[in-house]
C-alpha cells in the first residue's frame, strides 16, 4: 500500500517523540512492504520563527495533500502572551479547523506494568479500556458571538456554545461505529439538566442511536461522569462529549494511564474518495519545554498515534495491533523512560523508539 504521510514535529519534545514515531512508521513500512512517502512542514512556535505565522499556507496545503498528518507538539513559554493570532496553539487549531477533523479520539487503557505509576489505587484502575470521542470542531470553542467589552465594573465577557443537529449526528456516528468494535457501548456525557445546547445534544444522540440497534446507550451528566472516571473508570467503553467537556475529561483519562507521555489521539474527519479517513494523529502532551532537548521524553504516545493512524486512516489493523502489542511488551521488560519510574536506570527517547522496532520484529 502506498502511505503518503506528512509529518509536523512542532515544538520542544515534539521533534524528539516524532522522530521515534517515524522510526517506528519506517519499520513497519519495511516489514510490511509498504511504500512510505514522508513529506515534512512547519507548524507552531517553529513556523512563526521561519515564517511569521504558526500555519503556513503551504503546511494546510501539504496537509491537505497528505494521506495522514503526524504531529508532535506545539508552544514554547516565550509565546505565552503573544496575541492569540501569533501563538502556536493557533496553528494547531487552524489545522484541525483546515481539515474539518471533527471528531477526537482518546483511547485509555491502564497497562497492567503501569498499575504502579497511576496516582489512583490498582483495584480501581486495573482492566480499564476506553476511548473518549470528542467533538472538535464546534461548541464553546469556536462559538460566537465572543470576546470582552466594556471597562470598569461594566467589563464583561461572552463565549457561545453553539451546536448544530449535522455537527451531533456525525460525531455520534463515529462513536457508535467504534463501539461496534469494542464493548458495545457508547456512554453520552451532557449537562441537559441546565443547558438546551445539551438538551439539542442528547436528544439527537437518541435519535441517531436507532441507526444502531445493537450498541447499548446510556446518559451521564458531566459532573457525574468526572465523579466516576476515578470512581469506577472500567465501566466505561466508548465515551461521547461535546468539545469543551471532551477536553477536560480527556485530561482527567490521561491520568489513569500513569503518564501523560503514555497517550495517544487520533483526530478524524470525513472518508477521502480513497476510503481512508481524514486523519491528524499526535500524542495528548504538549512540548514539555521543561525537558525538552534532553532525550528523556517519552515517546509511547507518539509511538501509540502511529498504530492509530495505521489504523484509522490505512485499514492496517495487524500493523496497528504489532505496534500496540510491542508497547506492551516494551512496558513489561522495563526499558522505558523516567516519567514512568522504572525500577532501574531509566531509558532516553531513542532506545525506546529502538526497543519498538526490536519487539515489532
Ligand atoms: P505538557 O504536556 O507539555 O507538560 C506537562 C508535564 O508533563 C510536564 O512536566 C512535562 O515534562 C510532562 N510531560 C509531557 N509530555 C511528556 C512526555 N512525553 N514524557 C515525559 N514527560 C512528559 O503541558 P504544559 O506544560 O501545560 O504545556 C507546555 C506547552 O505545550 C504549552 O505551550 C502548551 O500550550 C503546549 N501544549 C500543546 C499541546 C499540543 O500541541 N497538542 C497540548 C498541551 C499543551
Amino acid at each position: 500500500m502506498k502511505l503518503q504521510v506528512l509529518v509536523l514535529a512542532g515544538d520542544g519534545i515534539g521533534g524528539e517523540v516524532t522522530r521515534e514515531a517515524v522510526r517506528v512508521l519506517r519499520h513497519v513500512a519495511g516489514k510490511w512492504n509498504h511504500t512510505l512517502t514522508l513529506t515534512e512542514g512547519l507548524l507552531g512556535a517553529v513556523a512563526i520563527h521561519k515564517t511569521g505565522t504558526p500555519l503556513p499556507d503551504e503546511t494546510a496545503r501539504l496537509a491537505e495533500a497528505a494521506d495522514a498528518t503526524l504531529m508532535g507538539a506545539v508552544g514554547l513559554p516565550e509565546f505565552d502572551n503573544a496575541p492569540p493570532d501569533k501563538r502556536p496553539e493557533r496553528g494547531l487549531l487552524g489545522l484541525r479547523q483546515k481539515l474539518g477533523v471533527y471528531a477526537n479520539l482518546r483511547p485509555v487503557r491502564a497497562y497492567p506494568s503501569l498499575l504502579g505509576s497511576s496516582p489512583l489505587k490498582n483495584d480501581r484502575v486495573e482492566g480499564t479500556d476506553m476511548i473518549i470521542v470528542r467533538e472538535l470542531t464546534g461548541g464553546i470553542y469556536y462559538g460566537t458571538p465572543r470576546g470582552i467589552s466594556g471597562s470598569g465594573a461594566e467589563e464583561r465577557a461572552v463565549n457561545t456554545m453553539t451546536y448544530s443537529r449535522p455537527e451531533i449526528e456525525r460525531v455520534t456516528r463515529m462513536a457508535f461505529h467504534l463501539a461496534g468494535g469494542r464493548r458495545k457501548k457508547v456512554t453520552s456525557i451532557d449537562k441537559s439538566n441546565v443547558l438546551e445546547n445539551s438538551q439539542l445534544w442528547r436528544r439527537v444522540v437518541i435519535e441517531t442511536a436507532r441507526e444502531f440497534p445493537a450498541i447499548e446507550l446510556e446518559h451521564m451528566l458531566v459532573d457525574n461522569c468526572a465523579m466516576q472516571l476515578v470512581l469506577n473508570p472500567r465501566r466505561f467503553d466508548v465515551v461521547l462529549t461535546e468539545n469543551m467537556f471532551g477536553d477536560i475529561l480527556s485530561d482527567e483519562g490521561a491520568v489513569l494511564a500513569g503518564s501523560i507521555g503514555m497517550l495517544p489521539s487520533a483526530s478524524i474527519g470525513d472518508r477521502k474518495p480513497s476510503g481512508a479517513w481524514v486523519g491528524l494523529y499526535e500524542p495528548v502532551h504538549g512540548s514539555a519545554p521543561d525537558i525538552a532537548g534532553q532525550n528523556k521524553a517519552n515517546p509511547l504516545g507518539a509511538v501509540g498515534s502511529v498504530a492509530a493512524m495505521l489504523e484509522y486512516s490505512f485499514g492496517l489493523k495487524d500493523e496497528a495491533a504489532a505496534v500496540n502489542s510491542a508497547i506492551e511488551r516494551v512496558l513489561q521488560s522495563g526499558k522505558v523512560t523516567a516519567d514512568l519510574q522504572p525500577r532501574g536506570k531509566p531509558a532516553t527517547t531513542d532506545e525506546v523508539g529502538e526497543a519498538i522496532c526490536a519487539a515489532i520484529g
